[in-house]
């Protein structure tokens, strides 16, 4: 049998005939079952290993949550979407306005820019990842979360890592690495030049797209980052 990797150098040879031009999935979701076991920290609700019903079962635990004050302003609670076998894991701060309406993460502008960077960046359709964050409510006017809410969310993305078992994880932005690692007074800029693991996952800090979007400046950092995680990975990425 050919080479993934053989295949996706013939694959870039043509990539301006096809449009969009997407690496082939084989190489984007992982192949073995997740090992990952409870810990005292978080206990997936694995399902014979089958994360398709894991997760199922957790969106479904996670539906009306009132665990903390978020609950009382929220419109739709935002779960997480994407590949529950994904290779690759975002994590942003919390929902804007666009998402607690849709009930879908990174949809705004922002998430219409962190789209283009998985798409047209590193050529990977973007359910082929999976994109969650610290918070599943929208903090009001779109503030951080505080650390309250943070600490009382924090379990559902827990268990959504122990259930996609990644290969590597990316922080977008400071609330995702002051709550998922504990690092509140680091800056991007320092973190970003770190190795970071979680649960022995590789994780991989940016700037969040919403910066990107305040300056552009931090673009060039920021594709900077992602040609790292795909290196990672062993994926091909241009540019
Ligand atoms: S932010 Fe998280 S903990 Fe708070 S109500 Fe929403 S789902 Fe529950």
């Amino acid at each position: 049998m050919t080479d993934p990797r053989q295949r996706v150098k013939e694959f870039l040879t043509w990539q301006n005939a096809t449009s969009p031009f997407f690496l082939p999935k084989e190489l984007l979701v992982r192949k073995s079952t997740p090992t990952v076991a409870p810990t005292a920290q978080f206990t997936p609700p694995m399902q014979g290993g089958d994360p398709e019903a894991a997760m199922a079962l957790l969106a479904r635990d996670t539906a009306g949550c009132m665990k903390c004050r978020l609950s009382e302003t929220r419109t739709k609670l935002v779960f997480g979407v994407g590949d529950v076998r994904a290779r690759l894991l975002f994590i942003g701060e919390g929902p804007g306005e666009d998402e607690d309406l849709q009930g879908i993460p990174f949809i705004g502008r922002a998430g219409q820019l962190l789209t283009k960077i998985i798409e047209n960046g590193l050529k990977i359709p973007r359910d082929s990842v999976y994109i969650a964050n610290i918070v599943k409510c929208r903090p009001p006017k779109n503030r951080a979360p505080f650390k309250d809410e943070a600490d009382a969310c924090i379990g559902y993305l827990k268990n959504q890592i122990a259930i996609v078992r990644p290969e590597a994880i990316v922080l977008l932005g400071k609330t995702a690495l002051e709550h998922l690692l504990g690092h509140d007074k680091m800056t991007i800029r320092d973190a970003r030049e770190k190795n970071f693991e979680f649960e022995g996952i590789r994780v991989f800090v940016t700037y969040h797209p919403s910066a990107l979007l305040r300056s552009p400046d931090l673009k060039r950092p920021t594709w900077d980052d992602m040609k790292k995680v795909m290196a990672y990975l062993g994926l091909p990425v241009e540019g």
